[in-house]
Formats: C-alpha cells, structure tokens, sequence
C-alpha cells in the first residue's frame, strides 16, 4: 500500500508573512474553507496572540464544520523566566480553543544565545514546560524546531536533542523547519536520515524556497523518511516564499506514489490554488508547475504538432489530472496545426484541410495584421473562432457610448481627473441606457457597460477585471498609432484574457472589454 503523507497547509499563517499580503477575518475563512474541501489534513490559520484579527478567526472558525481538515493554532515556547500559565502567548493559544496547536522553539545555538539570551538547557526546559503544559490542557502539539537545518550544522548533538526533548515531553509530530531557505537536497536528505535512526516520533518538514529548492528538499525529506510535510498552498510567504503544496502533492503523488488526496480531490487542484490567489490578490505565476497559466501551454511549431498527435511527446502528465487546461499558444506563424486543436473542441471531424480551418487561420493573420495578438487572449480566439464557425449569437450589442473625460485643477495647482461614460445596450429588443463615471475613461465605460448588463444576466457581478495591459503597436506615426488592449477578467474560479486593438484606445478597450462579457456569458 502507498505510503500516506499528511499536508498542513500554512498559506494563513506563514503565507501572510508575504510582502503585500493582507488577510480579512472573510477572506481566512474562505481560504479555509477551499483548503478543507481539497483535502489537506492540517490548516494551520494563524497566531492568535500576534494578531488580534486571528484571535477573531478562531472565535468565527469554530462554528463551521470542517470535513477533511483539523484547524491548528500557531505560537512559541514560553518566554524565559516565565511559567507557562502566567505566559500571554501560551493563553491565547488555548483560547484559540483549537485542539491541535503548532509551537516552535529552538533549534540553532545561535538564536537560543543571540535572540532568546538563555543557555542551551535554559531552552530545552522552555520546550518541555510548554508542550508539557499545552498537553495538561488537552492539546495536541505538533513541534516546529525552528532553523532545524542551520543548528544541525553547527551543532548537530544539540539539534537532536531539541527533538528528543519535544518528543518526551509529548509532542505527536516534530518538524524540521529550513526556516531561512539555506539547503540543498543533500543537506536535508543527510539530516533527515541521522534523525530517523534515533528518533521514532513521526517526522515533518517545513522548507522555505531561498535556494530554489523549497520543493525539492520537501520531497527529498519524504523519501528519506518525513510522513508529514507543509507549505502554503501556492507557495507565497516571506521573503521568497515557502514550498508550494500545489506542487508538491502532485510530485509526491503523481510521480513517487505517495498516498495524499483521492484522484478526484486532486483533479480540483488548479481550481484550487486560483481561488486562493484571487482572494489573497495576488497573480498567480504563469510557470508555477501544474497550476500556472503557462504549465501546459505549448507554442506554436513542433510542439504543438507533436501535442496534438499525442501529448506525452511535450507534457509530463495529463493535465487533467491536476485539473489544468492544455492550450496552444496562436500567432500568425502559427498555421493551421496550431489552430485546429482550438477548433475541434467545436467540431471533432475538422482537419488541417477543412475549410473552416483555412477560414479561421485566414481571419486570424488578418486580425493580427491588424494589430491584434491571440497569443496570451485564448478567449477572444474562442469567441472570434465561433463566430467564424457560425456558432456565435450576441448576447448583447453596443448601440452607442459617449464619454466625457476631463482635467480640472483646484486653486490652480492639483488636477482632477474625471471621466463620465454613457452606454446604450440592446437585448433581444429590449434597450437600456446608463452612466456612470469611473477613475480614466476605461474605467467609466466598464462600470457603465456593466451596470446596463447586469439588468439582464446577474451573474456578471461575479466577474471583475484583474489585469489591463496597453500596448502601442505601430510607432510610425506615434500619434495615430495602433494600441493593443489585452483584458484580464475573472469569476472568482477561473480567468480568461481578450484582447482589442484600434486606433482609439478607448475603442480597443470596449472591444476587449465587450469580449470579456461576452466570454463569461457565453454557455448561458
Ligand atoms: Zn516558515
């Protein structure tokens, strides 16, 4: 039988420690959620005493009902000179009311001398009294030896015996944390399998990704003997974050037979990790293994040609397995090999020669002649493709948008930016005009544009732009040049790009933002 390795996922509590990152009450109990219902064993949600907004998730958590994932509450040893009943940091914890808690103490001489100031048995007493006190009080503890790694090195005598210590005074699982990110493989690998000779407390690991290595060293510890690993979901985390679960599962299970999620609890991964990113509001790198943008998405050329006869030639797994979605980046180099993959999703019996096939690749050079690019907006070639294959209907059409867009300056030295759009929709036969203004003209059309909409399909107030990218295409003549607008929009689960290009910027914008609508609205 595989071998089953637990997953604690941290994104709330060492993912929050990425720059720019910032969690609601809301948004935690979201991520939880997700991160509940993909599977993972662990959710480790914050520390309640550093941050009085995780102290309210705790309180908020405990009226939902997890079905996979145990919550687990975050915080240090007791402070020197203090017992642990009188220690702040301890009360919170158990006030958290969580019945596993996570405590890390240390591991590394240097920080038991230079930041704690105490002696080295002075720490080992401090680990003890607290797993031992948390433990009275009904807990279970799981023990990070902070900065494992470097104190191995340096000493590794006393590394092991921080673990053995946490193991005696009743710690159920004991993490090796590469807290500054510093090692390589071989490093954990080494340290892993001196520790799995003299201690039998099951074992844990916890990398940060400083070398690049974050995932490597994870699975390097599960192979010598870890059973237990975490992360953050996507990878974010201080400085350069810590090891991404969501490739570290599918590593683990796909490539080594590691028993982790069910195949259909995997099959949600890329779901996954973009709802997290859309609720942390971060991008999601386009790269990141198996669940990036760009993880099955394959030029044109001889890749995409060997793909589309059989995909093991250019893809290490099904992208389905993950739940990723393959795509055959288009340019005008293209040529029509890279174009019928897109159009047999429409119509299986079309080949390279059929007709439809000439027609859309035709369509496709004439746009991108006009300074249109299809390349990173798969949802406008979709659109365009259908309407070439006579599949498309409009949900909606312009009639007509004016806007107004002005500078005015305050006691003649700030300036004001304004703008003011009006927008005349049809449907079916029905009209509808509206205003609003907005931040810049693009701004003000999209919220007009929207607002007319909505009256008639709801669910576009699920969408929202993420991303808006001008380009000037033609710099011959600078002024009257071509601008290409590419739009980024989202539901909430997934994400699709279009694109516009005209000589009015505003213009290319409602064509890119006309696309997007109708992308989001196109199987209703
Ligand atoms: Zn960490």
């Amino acid at each position: 039988m595989k071998k089953k390795i637990e997953i604690l996922d941290s994104t709330l509590r060492d993912g929050s420690q990425g720059e720019g990152i910032s969690f609601s009450v809301s948004d935690k109990l979201k991520i939880a959620g997700v991160l509940d219902k993909f599977g993972v064993d662990f959710i480790e949600a914050g520390n309640p005493y550093s941050n009085p907004k995780d102290a309210e998730f705790f309180e908020q958590a405990s009226k939902l009902h997890f079905t996979t994932a145990k919550l687990a509450a975050f915080g240090s040893t007791v402070r020197k000179d203090t017992a642990p009943e009188d220690d702040e940091g301890l009360r919170a914890l158990l006030a958290a009311g969580t019945k596993l808690v996570v405590v890390f103490g240390k591991t590394w001489k240097l920080h038991v001398d230079c930041i704690l100031g105490v002696t080295p048995s002075e720490n080992l007493e401090m680990i003890a009294s607290t797993i031992e006190y948390l433990r009275k009080n009904g807990r279970n503890v799981f023990f990070d030896a902070e900065h494992f790694f470097d104190g191995y090195k340096t000493d590794p005598d006393y590394a092991l015996e921080v673990l053995k210590t946490a193991a005696k005074a009743g710690a159920s699982t004991l993490v090796m944390c590469d807290t500054n990110g510093g090692s390589f493989p071989e490093d954990i690998s080494r340290a892993v399998r001196d520790v799995c000779k003299t201690v039998k407390t099951p074992l844990g690991i916890h990398c940060h990704n400083d070398t690049g290595c974050a995932a490597a060293n994870t699975i390097s510890a599960v192979r010598t003997g870890v059973c237990h690993v975490q992360g953050t979901f996507t990878g974010i985390g201080e400085r350069c974050g810590n090891a991404a679960l969501s490739t570290v599962i599918p590593d683990l299970q796909l490539k080594l037979g590691y028993s982790i999620v069910s195949p259909e609890r995997l099959a949600t991964l890329s779901k996954t990790a973009r709802f997290i990113n859309e609720v942390t509001n971060v991008r999601l790198p386009a790269s990141l293994p198996y669940v990036g943008k760009s993880a099955f998405a394959h030029k044109a050329g001889m890749h995409a040609d060997g793909v589309a006869k059989q995909h093991e030639t250019y893809e290490h797994i099904d992208p389905e397995l993950v739940g990723s979605r393959r795509s055959f980046l288009l340019s005008e180099a293209s040529g029509r090999s890279s174009v019928l993959p897109r159009l047999q999703v429409f119509d299986g019996s079309l080949t390279k020669s059929s007709s439809e096939t000439k027609a859309v690749t035709e369509k496709l050079k004439e746009l991108e002649h006009a300074g249109f690019q299809f390349e990173a907006a798969a949802a406008s070639f979709e659109l365009m493709a259908m309407r070439e294959l006579g599949r498309f209907t409009p949900h909606f059409e312009i009639d007509h948008y004016r806007i107004i867009s002005s500078m005015d300056s305050i006691d003649g030295q700030k300036y004001t930016e304004k703008a003011n759009a009006l927008v005349k929709v049809r449907v079916g036969d029905r009209y509808e005009i509206t205003a609003d203004e907005g931040e810049g003209p693009v701004n003000a059309i999209d919220k007009a544009l929207r607002k007319a909409l909505e009256v008639f399909y709801p669910e576009l107030k699920k969408m929202h732009l993420i991303d808006f990218k001008v380009r000037v295409v033609t710099s011959d003549d600078s002024t009257a040049a071509i601008t290409r607008v590419l739009i980024e929009s989202t539901d909430g689960e997934t994400t699709w790009t279009t694109v516009g290009a005209s000589r009015d910027i505003i213009n290319a914008s409602v064509i890119a933002l006309t696309d997007s609508l109708e992308y989001m609205l196109k199987d209703k």
